[in-house]
This record gives structure tokens, C-alpha cells and sequence, in this order.
């Protein structure tokens, strides 16, 4: 196994000795390095759903800033009333803010240091993701594995208009791609499914739009040559069980192995 193999570069395989923890590990069980995947796309693409796998199956935790700036702005305070506002808008939340959670978690977090980390949500700008880069290489770390669900806009805008999530435990459904819940209520806990208040349908095309402006230059960010490859656009127009297939080949590829039978049951978000 290298870290070679697509073409990155980084220093995972020289720390490798050192690692334990939820490292994700090669096929003769040794960890791989400290790693950060990152999972790009539109609003809707699936990547909460299949971080939620890949975190499941290869036991390396998913940091989703979309869930963390949510928990953020329920308190009352100055900066939750600020990000509620934020939020309902359908805008992008300040970049300093977000990295400061972000890199907290990565600074702190025993399993991004030692094994790795998903990245549900970011970076979302260029300015983001020149951030990230310098956190990384001031602690060592090889640069991320960018992973991105590619979705045509019409499609996103069907699947976010039939999103409903669990207002107890958040998992996720989806009223148009046949997991619907038992009703209205939550498959695993009967809770009530609710429409999130970003996905109602004005909001929804300001969020296709901020990504358009500001995280499609992201992908462009991460595709350049220099940073040797580390960029990998999959389709994400495809059922989900199909992606998490993929996703789980490239970064198996990379040498990781997991629980097989995480994923079978994958849904789109
Ligand atoms: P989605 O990807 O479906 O838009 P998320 O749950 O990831 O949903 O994000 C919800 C909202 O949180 C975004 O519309 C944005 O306001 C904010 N947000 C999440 N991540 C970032 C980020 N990296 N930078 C700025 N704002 C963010």
C-alpha cells in the first residue's frame, strides 16, 4: 500500500507505526496514516448519507458542518441568533467561523490525529479550503483525499424537495426514492418526520446557488495539478447503494479495509 496511488502527496505511510486508534487500516491490519476524505458536492448530492457509511464502515469519525452549525444556532445567544439567521437564508455561514469549528475538531480529536477524519460540509470556499491546507501541513498531515458526488442541478432540486429527516434522531429520508418512513414517522425510533427548514423551496435554489458561486471553484481548487491528483468526481446520479460501492473501492484502493456489510441498505439524502 502507498500513498501513491493516487498520486498524493503526503507523509501517511511514515507515520504509520505510530498510529492506533480508529486509523483506517490496510489489508494486513495496519493503520494507514492520518487522513482527511473529504466529501464535496451540491446541497442533496448524498454526501451526509454516505459519510455516515464510509464513518460506519471504516470506523473513522464524520465531522458535518451542516449538523454542528445547527446544534450551534439552537443557543441563545448573540452568534446562535446570528447563524439561525444565516442558516434560514440559505447563505454561507462566515469562513473564519466554520474553520474555527472544524479545526478544533481536528486539532482535538484523538482520531483525526491518529487515523483520520470525514469532512461532511467542508471546505465550501477557496478561502476554506486554503485553510485547511495550512491546519494539515502544520501538524504534519498529508493532504486530503477529495471525493466528489457530482448530481445535476434538477436532480437535487427532486431529491431535496422530498427530503424529510427525523426530529429525533435525524436519519434521514426520502419521500420520493421509495424509504419513506412507516408514514410520517421514523423507521427506527417513530419519531415525526420533518421537511428541514433550509429544504423548503426558496431557500433551496439560494443554496444551489451559493454553491454554484462559491464551492464550485473548491472542486477547481482541488483539481489542479500540482496537488497531484487527489481530486476524484464519481457520479452521483446513481442509486446509493452504487456510490457507496465506489467510494468504498477508492478508498479501499487506498489500501483500507471495513465491515462489508455496512452499506447495503444505503439511501440517498
Ligand atoms: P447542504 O449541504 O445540504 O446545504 P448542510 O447541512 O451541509 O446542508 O449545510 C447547511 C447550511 O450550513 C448551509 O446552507 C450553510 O448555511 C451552512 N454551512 C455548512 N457548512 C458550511 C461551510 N463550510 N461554510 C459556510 N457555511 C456552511
Amino acid at each position: 500500500m502507498s500513498n501513491r496511488v493516487l498520486g498524493c502527496t503526503g507523509n501517511m505511510m511514515t507515520r504509520a507505526e505510530n498510529l492506533k486508534g480508529h486509523a483506517i487500516r490496510n489489508e494486513t491490519g495496519e493503520a494507514m496514516g492520518p487522513r482527511i476524505i473529504i466529501l464535496l458536492g451540491a446541497p442533496g448530492s448524498g454526501k451526509g448519507t454516505q459519510g455516515a457509511l464510509l464513518s460506519a464502515r471504516y470506523g473513522v469519525p464524520t465531522v458535518s458542518t451542516g449538523a454542528l452549525l445547527r446544534e450551534e444556532s439552537k443557543k441563545n445567544t448573540p452568534s446562535g441568533f446570528r447563524l439561525r439567521q444565516t442558516l434560514a437564508a440559505g447563505a454561507l455561514v462566515d469562513d473564519q467561523v466554520v474553520f474555527e469549528a472544524v479545526a478544533a475538531r481536528i486539532r482535538t480529536s484523538s482520531e483525526a490525529r491518529d487515523g483520520g477524519l470525514i469532512l461532511d460540509g467542508f471546505p465550501r470556499t477557496v478561502a476554506q479550503a486554503r485553510m485547511l491546507d495550512r491546519l494539515l501541513a502544520s501538524m504534519g498531515m498529508a493532504a486530503p483525499l477529495v471525493l466528489h458526488l457530482d448530481v445535476p442541478r434538477e436532480v437535487l432540486r427532486t431529491r431535496l424537495a422530498g427530503r424529510r429527516q427525523c426530529a429525533t434522531c435525524g436519519a434521514v429520508y426520502n419521500l420520493r426514492s421509495g424509504r419513506s418512513g412507516r408514514g410520517s414517522r421514523c423507521e427506527i425510533d417513530g419519531g415525526a418526520l420533518v421537511e428541514r427548514d433550509d429544504d423548503s423551496e426558496g431557500v433551496v435554489e439560494r443554496r444551489l446557488a451559493a454553491y454554484e458561486a462559491e464551492t464550485l471553484p473548491v472542486l477547481e481548487y482541488y483539481r489542479w495539478p500540482e496537488r497531484g491528483g487527489c481530486y476524484r468526481r464519481l457520479d452521483g446520479n446513481r442509486g446509493p447503494a452504487e456510490v457507496t460501492k465506489e467510494l468504498c473501492g477508492i478508498v479501499g484502493f487506498l489500501g483500507a479495509t471495513g465491515d462489508d456489510s455496512v452499506g447495503d441498505t444505503a439511501v440517498a439524502a
